[in-house]
């Protein structure tokens, strides 16, 4: 190994951070707080185990993800409802807010879009923090447990890891074939899931999700909704996915109104001012 003479001084370099969020507009939760005060139960859909399900919601409303009868895993995909070419961006998601996000964050969408289209107004798991191997809940980093990294990895043809859950499920609510539905599927966040990066290698790591029946994660819905959610073969995923080994559990998407509809003084978020024309 040619280890240059300067190389202790150039790791002690400190780290910047790739994007500061000062500039970033502060969503107003003194605003989602008050509105949440007030809102009501107007709809919910169960998620089987091993399996996907849709559901939508208006702008200005509240949805909560909730964990019920058992520790599971959901992974979720989002679309502006009436466009499925604006969907949920992880990766810069994950640029912005870092590996896994909870009350204030948002979800961002996808180019030539870029804004927000959720915002998270309630964490019950916002007192697990970092744990002592780096784990944390509610991850950008993971993709989505799919059957072609199973059948590179293990062989086999697996057909409920959440890729395939989502595209089924999507497939259904648009009433398409499953080859139109699948380019539409992305990488999620990780809802629940407990995961990080191990610090010698660099592997991402999932452990045991810390959540428990009653616990869920909150959003405010910036645009008109459309998501998918799976509840992971991983169940917990203490211990590996893509089979039908772990205990699963269903999911439930709870759907509220505010009593004052959306909030006032909150417009739905404009699209990304950058003008497309790429230096041309
Ligand atoms: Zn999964």
């Amino acid at each position: 190994m040619n280890t240059p003479k300067d190389a202790a001084a150039r790791r002690a370099i400190e780290p910047v951070i790739c994007y500061p969020v000062d500039t970033l507009p502060v969503p107003e939760m003194a605003a989602y707080k008050r509105a949440r005060a007030t809102m009501t139960k107007v709809d919910e859909v169960v998620v089987p185990p091993r399996d996907a399900s849709c559901f939508t919601v208006p702008a200005g409303h509240f949805f909560r993800i909730v964990s019920v009868e058992g520790a599971q895993v959901g992974d979720l995909n989002l679309w502006a409802r009436d466009n499925l070419n604006e969907r949920f961006y992880s990766g810069k998601t994950r640029a912005l807010h870092g590996t896994h996000i909870t009350t204030g964050q948002r979800m961002w969408t996808s180019f030539p879009y870029l804004r927000p289209m959720a915002t998270i107004t309630h964490d019950t798991l916002d007192w697990y923090g970092k744990d002592e191997f780096g784990g944390s809940v509610h991850d950008v980093i993971g993709t989505r447990c799919d059957p072609y990294t199973h059948h590179l990895l293990a062989g086999g043809q697996y057909h409920h890891c959440c890729h395939s859950n989502l595209t089924r499920a999507l497939a259904n609510h648009l009433g398409v074939p499953m080859v139109d539905a699948e380019p539409h599927v992305h990488d999620v966040l990780n809802v629940f899931m407990c995961t990080g990066f191990t610090r010698n290698t660099g592997q991402y790591f999932m452990k045991a999700s810390p959540v428990r029946p009653g616990d869920y994660l909150e959003f405010y819905a910036e645009i008109d909704l459309l998501g998918a959610l799976s509840a992971c073969p991983g169940g917990d995923c203490s211990a590996e996915h893509s089979s039908d080994v772990a205990a699963c559990y269903p999911l439930l998407v709870e759907i509220y109104a505010p009593e004052a509809g959306r909030i006032e003084t909150m417009a739905e978020p404009d699209i990304s001012g950058y003008d497309r024309s790429h230096g041309a």
